[in-house]
């Protein structure tokens, strides 16, 4: 049981604001607590003698109660929560509207509320909530029109309204529920407390919610980490679009809007992310009822060459591949089916198929190790019995223990044995594509229960020194810093090409002259933050041509800017591109998740080809060598094409250092490496850029 077990199974409820008076929300709340509620209600309603026939008390501090919910108007309603929690309720869902969502009046009731509730110790659902249902004591405390029936998945929606039509559809489908519970304002209790709720609840075996935001993104990963070793959880995140107006100054923060940073957030916390409402419950109905597969390898059984095509398109799609049959299944396919029909993957057992056909054909693929799960693909014919077909398909399943899914095509023919079929817990679908989604949902779930979650590597790093160079941005107006903080990699492990800052021509050729080979020199401006856009880089340029170099980088600067501030020019160390691939590197501070990491083909072209991928820092080696591999890129990097592959190792050490140097200091808001180059021989950080927030600098010491 978890810590808000009370919460869903109260044995006394107090409604307060508790009335008769039709349309009000007060009297809907009544009637749906008396008509389904199995333990006792208490009115509490100061203006009324009984509500409903029940007596009706004036204060929810003579209640006695497990659970009050709140319906009284805004302005009283911290003062009821009060009384409630010093009365020694623990557990208040608060309908109330007019909080946070209605402007800064609503907003300072809101934090009243918030310290009202830990000052009592109260959990508190809402405000501005549509009310909680919890099928197994019968409960339905909203407002709402519709009850869920019983089921296994418990559902959270930030909106009342979608758990209004998402019941009304569930109930015409057959599908229940544990517990609903409308988030509201969330000003309490969030998406974290009720996952981890229903991670401990044995009744629950999905977890679906429908989320517009997620308030502490790092809270919300470890919790969802630990509760999907158990419990799948699918969640619908809307609004894709992005918010984040901050203007950015680095690729990464170009590229990073909060939609990459959900995306990130719940793959990291092993949450499966529907992008549809039909996805959502795809996902969670064979997911409710049906195993994990132990291989990834689908046999289709069909009676139609056509459909069976499009199954192994959507099996292609997927993360899933066809079955490759064992030699005794060959053999026992070809003694039970027809000359004309198909032995291999898809099994086509002839359009003049009877259900022993069928049947046969299904028990003996169910029963070849080589195969993970099944999908039953029909069509109607004159000799095939649906009923049939769907008792079978039913029983084979318990019998093997393996997952199905069921596409039975058709309209009216089909309605009586899909109600055979979901009633088992295997849904079925009329297109191919979406039963394989289901089947796909089941292995990805046990890929994410069967994840092993590594913690960050901490490396030995000079953190005074990185503290020392961020301290910079206090001196000047600009909190934008380039390659002149170059050693804020080093100090942080990452390696960097030998060079230096220098402010006169004679000095550029000194430093040029120390270095092997021709070097490359940079303009150092902070009003100037893509260099090469000015013609600001110049590459290999030979120790003879480099004083002339530096007055060319400057003049060129000042035409782009007659008054930029000009710190001088960067003489670096040439890296070898010819045998490196230029990669990025960056992070973009995210308001829910905080730091999120990007990685993905570097230069100067990045943001043109956005070949890149996500992570909420900090990350661990395992996640850091994921995120080298999932970039169209990553082949480049492994040696493609008879190249020399890269320093992978190299690479993925630079995104954990810098995973733990944007962990370390919260005043870094956005940076970038680019280019990190990785070549054979090691990786080499030749470009940085980044943005302070002096505000935070003192997040710096520990
Ligand atoms: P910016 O991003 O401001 O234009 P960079 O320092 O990243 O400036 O340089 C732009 C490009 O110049 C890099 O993407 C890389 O192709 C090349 N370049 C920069 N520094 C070096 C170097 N040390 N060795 C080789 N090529 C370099
Ligand atoms: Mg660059």
């Amino acid at each position: 049981m978890g810590a808000l077990s009370t919460l869903f199974a109260p044995g006394r409820i107090a409604v307060v604001g508790a009335t008769d008076r039709e349309g009000s929300v007060g009297r809907a709340i009544m009637e749906n607590l008396l008509d389904s509620f199995a333990g006792e209600v208490v009115p509490v309603n100061p203006s009324r003698e009984e509500v409903f026939g029940r007596s009706a008390i004036d204060s929810v501090g003579d209640a006695d109660a497990d659970l009050a919910v709140i319906v009284v108007p805004p302005n009283v309603a911290v003062d009821v929560v009060r009384e409630a929690g010093e009365a020694g309720i623990r557990n208040v869902v608060v309908i109330t509207a007019g909080f946070g969502e209605t402007g800064s009046e609503g907003a300072t009731r809101e934090r009243e509320l918030i310290d009202v509730a830990e000052a009592c110790d109260i959990d508190l659902v809402g405000p501005n909530s549509l009310g909680i249902m919890s099928t197994p004591v019968g409960m339905n405390a909203t407002f709402g029109p519709e009850n869920a029936q019983s089921g296994r998945m418990s559902f959270m929606s930030q909106s009342g309204a979608f758990i209004t039509a998402v019941l009304d559809w569930a109930n015409a489908e057959g599908i229940g529920f544990k517990d609903v519970v409308s988030l509201g304002n969330k000003a309490v209790l969030d998406e974290s407390d009720f996952v981890e709720e229903w991670g401990d609840d044995e009744e629950t075996e999905v977890i679906i919610g429908y989320l517009e935001g997620i308030d502490d993104g790092r809270r919300f990963i470890e919790t969802a980490r630990e509760v999907t070793r158990e419990t799948p959880i699918v969640l619908v995140k809307s609004g894709r679009t992005d918010a984040g107006a901050q203007a950015a100054s680095s690729h990464t923060g170009a590229i990073a809007g909060s939609d990459e940073a959900y995306e990130a957030g719940l793959e990291q916390a092993g949450v499966i992310r529907a992008e549809s409402v039909q996805e959502l419950f795809d996902a969670a109905r064979v997911l409710e009822s049906q195993p994990v597969p132990d291989s990834d390898a689908v046999a289709v059984i069909t009676n139609a060459g056509g459909p069976g095509v499009m199954s192994t398109d959507a099996v292609g799609d997927s993360r899933l591949s066809m079955a490759s049959f064992a030699d005794e299944t060959l053999d026992a396919f070809s003694e039970a089916l027809p000359a004309e029909g198909n032995i291999y993957n898809p099994v086509d057992v002839v359009g003049d198929a009877g259900n022993d056909r069928f049947r046969d054909a299904l028990d003996v693929a169910l029963a070849d190790e080589n195969v993970g799960s099944a999908l039953v693909l029909a069509c109607p014919t004159a000799v095939l019995d649906y009923g049939r077909l769907a008792e079978d398909t039913v029983e084979l399943q318990a019998t093997h223990g393996k997952p199905i899914a069921a596409c039975f095509m058709g309209g009216d023919r089909v309605t009586p044995a899909a109600k055979v079929l979901s009633e088992a817990g295997i849904p079925n679908y009329f297109d191919p594509a979406r039963a394989i989604l289901g089947l796909d949902a089941l292995a990805r779930f046990r890929d994410i229960a069967e994840r092993e979650y590594e913690s960050p590597t901490t490396f030995d790093v000079d953190r005074e020194r990185a503290r020392e160079i961020l301290s910079a941005v206090e001196d000047r107006s600009d909190t934008r810093l380039g390659v002149e903080a170059m050693g804020l990699l080093d100090a942080y492990g990452i390696p960097t090409p030998d060079g230096e800052i220098v402010d006169s021509p004679a000095d550029a050729r000194e430093v040029a002259a120390r270095i092997d080979g021709d070097v490359v020199m940079k303009i150092v401006s902070p009003d100037i933050l893509h260099k090469s856009d000015i013609g600001g880089v110049k590459v290999g340029v030979a120790e003879a041509d480099v004083e002339d170099a530096y007055e060319d980088l400057v003049s060129r600067a000042r035409n782009y800017q007659p008054d930029a501030t000009i710190v001088g020019v960067q003489v670096q160390e040439m890296v070898d591109l010819d045998s490196g691939v230029e990669t990025i590197v960056g992070m973009n501070r995210d308001p829910q998740f905080g730091p999120l990491l990007l990685f993905g083909l570097g230069g100067i072209f990045v943001e043109m080809l956005e070949d890149t991928t996500f992570r909420v820092a900090p990350v661990s080696g395992v996640e850091a060598d994921a995120m080298t591999r999932e970039i169209d890129a990553a082949p480049l990097l492994r040696g493609a094409r008879g190249r020399e592959p890269v320093d992978v190792d190299g690479v993925t050490e630079t995104i954990q250092r810098l995973s733990q140097l944007v962990t370390d200091f919260p005043s870094i808001l956005e940076l970038d490496i680019n280019p990190l180059v990785a070549t054979p021989d090691g990786v080499e950080a030749v470009d940085v850029r980044l943005t302070v927030d002096p505000d935070r600098l003192e997040g710096a010491h520990r």
